[in-house]
């Protein structure tokens, strides 16, 4: 099922509402799935893969949060923090999605938000959700959490 992006904005405003809730102890303890998420941003292939085998000897998923073009040669919104020739790609991504660890939207090109529009910050959430739709198996947006650089 696809649904639309504002009903997604709308999921993920509903998601941190939840979050919020949680945070202030209203939530039981039985609708809490863990108390702490260690999240790991931008896609250094070399370093998600010891991410996750870290994350595997100790019985746990990483969350790992991939910039959607940061595979891509024209990538180059960070070179000095994050240097192209060090990304993963989608098939290391969908590796590991396989392994059971989450992968999640980080952006389309990791633009700095106070120095874009506010439309061309949601074009770019567009593309990037439908990226990580076209690319990544078992991916839907519905279900995701996206996170902003
Ligand atoms: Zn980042």
């Amino acid at each position: 099922m696809k649904i639309s992006r504002s009903k997604f904005i709308g999921t993920s405003l509903a998601a941190a509402a939840s979050l919020s809730l949680g945070s202030m102890g209203i939530l039981t303890r039985a609708q809490k799935s863990h108390l702490l998420t260690l999240s790991f941003d931008d896609g250094f292939k070399n370093s998600f893969y010891r991410i996750a085998e870290i994350h595997e000897n100790y019985g746990l998923k990483a969350c790992l949060n991939v910039i959607a073009t940061g595979h891509l040669k024209s990538f180059n919104a960070e070179p000095k923090w994050i240097p192209q020739n060090l990304l993963g790609d989608f098939n290391d991504w969908n590796k590991l999605k396989e392994r059971g660890h989450e992968i999640m939207p980080h952006t389309w090109e990791h633009l700095n938000l106070t120095e874009v529009s506010v439309d061309k910050a949601k074009e770019n959430i567009e593309k990037c959700l439908s990226h990580f739709e076209e690319n990544l198996s078992g991916y839907t947006s519905e279900g995701a959490v996206y996170n902003f650089a």
